[in-house]
């Protein structure tokens, strides 16, 4: 099936624009719809553990929605583990994923999260990991990151594989890998790659080819692989939604084989952020001028790169939609006309409508006035998680709405919360 994004809207998961827009703290605005979220998280069942990268969309009450649909949680950091903690994963649910400890991850892991996954990225965490947990080291079971030479994303700062990549353990370094982990009496049980191929399946096939390799290579204390995350989410109308089914039928042969070979049962994991979030969000906007320069139409909103910065870092197309105010009576003229829509930070960049390499394009919407909203789509994903305080502007308030009830799951930032730990 095909996505299919349209230029106006009234209401988003059966709540009027305007009623979102006004009763929350104002514009710019994130809005979740759980359903879509529930959706999501059922699609994957075909796995045998669904592990959520809460990197993608970090907000307590999205965890929390996400557990009560029974999936797991990956976090990259000690705040990500708090964070995990806090809505009451318990450690043995919780993996961490990283290349490196820092002191505070490595304290939490072998502390108030001990019995937490521990997925290793490079030789240096394991020595750490065993020299910190000392007598506990006997027998704990960690599993690893492998990089495996090559890599896939869709832009350069997004691929996560090849020599080039910082993510995982280089593949001829696996086997320093297992004897560093003995040395400390730790074994390593299970592979992870996370090399973003989702939507191409001939990559995806040496993917799987590879992972059998290694697995094989370290032979049968390998009990449970991980796919990594990259399911990919159509923000394009008429791209395809993504093909559960035959993604995890490639994965199936290769578990099979390896379960053939070592006579036990592997777990299959998957660990997507964006898949599970990317479409359930819209971020509401208010335009606050139309200006007109030569041919060139500017809608300027009152959300800027600091509130959804993937169109500024990779050039990412965010549908955009309109939602008429009711207070200015609809569209004076029907139609559509071709503008450019950006924010209001000083910065030339600040710009919604660019592609990659900061190229500032056009987009083809629909007649609006000052004090419309316009709606940025498909903003659950690496939207707010990656939001800025730059130029002082307050993070945006998020609502989520379930069963057609709007409810608030981040107050609007203050400016009391923006210098709390400033000190003069
Ligand atoms: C970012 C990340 C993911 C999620 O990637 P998506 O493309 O959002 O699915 C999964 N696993 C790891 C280790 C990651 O760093």
């Amino acid at each position: 099936m095909a996505a299919e994004y349209q230029s106006i809207r009234k209401e988003i998961a059966g709540v009027p624009v305007e009623k979102l827009a006004t009763e929350f703290g104002g514009t710019p605005l994130f809005v979740y719809d759980a359903d879509v979220i529930k959706a999501r998280c059922a699609s994957l069942r075909e796995f045998g553990t669904v592990r959520f990268a809460q990197k993608a969309c970090p907000n307590l009450a999205i965890l929390k929605l996400i557990k009560e649909q029974g999936v797991k949680v990956d976090a990259v950091s000690a705040g990500e583990i708090l964070r995990a903690l806090a809505v009451g994963y318990k450690p043995e649910e919780i993996a961490y994923t990283a290349d490196i400890f820092d002191d505070d991850a490595l304290e939490l892991v072998t502390g108030k999260a001990f019995g937490c996954v521990v997925n290793v990225g490079s030789p240096d965490m394991i020595y750490q990991l065993g020299l910190a947990l000392g007598d506990r080291a006997d027998g704990f079971e960690l599993t690893m990151r492998v990089n495996p030479g090559f890599g896939h994303g869709h832009s350069k700062k997004t691929n996560t594989g090849g020599p080039l990549s910082k993510h995982g353990v280089w593949f001829s370094q696996i086997h320093q890998c297992v004897q560093t982990a003995e040395h400390f009496g730790m074994d390593i049980t299970g592979l992870h790659m996370h090399i973003g191929s989702g939507s191409d399946f001939e990559h995806l096939a040496q993917v799987c080819e590879m992972m059998e390799c290694v697995a094989t290579a370290i032979g049968s204390r390998i009990k449970s692989i991980s796919c990594g995350g990259g399911l990919p989410t159509p923000y394009h109308t008429g791209e395809e939604y993504f093909d559960v089914a035959r993604y995890t039928e490639l994965w199936h042969k290769s578990i099979a084989s390896l379960e053939a070979s070592f006579g036990h049962k592997i777990e299959l994991e998957t660990e997507p952020g964006r898949y599970l979030v990317a479409d359930s969000c819209s971020l509401v906007t208010k335009i606050q001028a139309i200006k007109k320069q030569e041919e060139n139409v500017f809608y300027l909103v009152d959300a800027g790169f600091t509130h959804l910065p993937r169109p500024m870092l990779y050039g990412s197309y965010h549908p955009i939609s309109i939602a008429y105010n009711p207070v200015n009576g609809g569209p004076t003229k029907q139609g559509t006309q071709e503008v450019i829509v950006g924010g209001p930070l000083c910065e030339s960049g600040d710009v919604f409508t660019q592609e990659e390499g900061g190229v500032v394009v056009r987009r083809e919407l629909p007649f609006a006035n000052v004090g419309d909203y316009l709606v940025l789509e498909v903003a659950g994903a690496y939207c707010s998680a990656m939001a800025s305080n730059y130029n002082s502007k307050f993070l945006a308030p998020e609502v989520l709405i379930e069963g057609g009830v709007p409810r608030l799951v981040r107050k609007k930032q203050s400016f009391e919360h923006l210098i709390a730990n400033e000190i003069f």
